[in-house]
């Protein structure tokens, strides 16, 4: 604490993401990351953006990249914001959008960075319980007064979808607010609520080139909505950081949209593998919650997460564990490779549960 911070720096908690140890090379299960390469047109598009024109700023619009993201998701450009990574775009439409008067809603187990945004920009929250089952509460969003509601499907770190029926019902019942639906993990099997946009000014979805694009180093998320709201978020990211974007992120994101084909598949593999980790752990006796994401959240009846999650570690595995109640007996375990996950579960059957 130092006195020259304001009193708003005092008050933060800031996000803390799972970890990236150098000490010593582990199998990287902890922070959902692909396990496949970009496809190799990013890479050559990169190399290309990679010369003189660096002296020169970027487009602050990212024109050509929302043109092709626009594109692949059946929009208009002008329907289409980027931006930093989706943790910068969750964060600039925290702001943009979200009543300072009203809670905004959201689980109590989902993305923990939701509730650092509302203290960064000094938001009221309502957490709304999961049920039980870890299913989302839908009759609680339909029913109480919000300044906005967030809802990330499929959920983290649960790896639970939503129905879109119940999407597009908690859109429709909230008219006077928006509700941004976070699908970082859609790709894997989840059913996008960008067929919503056309019918509802309310609904804002964002998405990110991290995970099945397997672009977490190259920082662009996105977010999709009618055209009043995306002005909104350009109204603030004009008002913070011009060029988000820079030419070698854009070069690269292009070529990522545009390579459908190693994109299928990619997150086909991802999707498979997930099925046969997920039958596995299942016969080796761990409660496997249904996932529609690269990773897992699993139990093992009688024993405790932090210690799994620990031993794993001892013996080169890294997955993440969250201290949180509810869900502290759990692990998320991001699926790499098959052979990643053959050596995973090897080590839980050889070494960390043998006792
Ligand atoms: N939303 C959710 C639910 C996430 O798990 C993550 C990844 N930590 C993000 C958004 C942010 O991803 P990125 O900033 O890499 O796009």
């Amino acid at each position: 604490m130092s006195k020259y911070w304001s009193s708003l720096t005092r008050k933060l908690s800031p996000y803390v993401p799972g970890e990236q140890p150098k000490d010593q090379a582990y199998i990287k299960l902890n922070t959902n990351e692909n396990p496949y390469p970009p496809s190799p047109k990013v890479l050559r598009a990169i190399q290309e953006a990679a010369g003189d024109a660096l002296r020169l700023y970027p487009d602050p619009e990212s024109t050509v990249l929302r043109e092709k993201i626009a594109a692949r998701y059946g929009l208009g450009k002008e329907e289409v914001f980027v931006g930093n990574g989706s943790d910068e775009v969750l964060a600039l439409a925290f702001q943009a959008f979200f009543d300072q008067t009203q809670p905004v809603l959201f689980a109590d187990i989902t993305y923990s960075f939701y509730k650092v945004y509302i203290q960064l920009h000094e938001l009221k929250a309502e957490i709304i319980p999961l049920r039980d089952d870890f299913q989302l509460d839908v009759e609680a969003y339909v029913s109480k007064t919000n300044g906005g509601i967030v809802i990330a499907n499929p959920n983290a770190p649960t790896g639970i979808e939503v129905p879109l029926a119940d999407i597009e019902r908690i859109v429709q019942q909230n008219p006077d607010s928006v509700v941004l639906v976070d699908e970082a993990y859609v790709d894997f099997g989840g059913h996008s609520a960008v067929s919503l946009i056309r019918r509802y000014p309310n609904v804002l979805v964002v998405q990110t080139l991290s995970k099945s694009r397997s672009l977490a180093g190259l920082r662009v998320g996105f977010a999709l909505g009618q055209a009043e709201l995306i002005e909104g978020l350009n109204r603030v990211k004009n008002s913070f950081n011009s060029y988000p974007i820079d030419r070698l992120a854009q070069a690269g994101a292009i070529a990522a949209i545009e390579d459908e084909a190693y994109f299928q598949e990619t997150t086909e593999k991802v999707i498979r593998t997930r099925q046969w980790v997920t039958d596995e752990l299942r016969q080796m006796g761990f409660e496997v919650l249904p996932s529609q994401t690269n990773f897992v959240f699993a139990r093992l009846a009688g024993r405790s997460g932090a210690e799994l999650q620990q031993k794993l570690k001892e013996h080169g595995v890294l997955v993440r564990h969250f201290a949180q109640p509810r869900i502290e007996d759990y692990l998320r375990i991001t699926i790499g490779t098959d052979e990643e996950m053959r050596i995973m579960l090897d080590t839980l059957k050889q070494r960390v549960l043998m006792r």
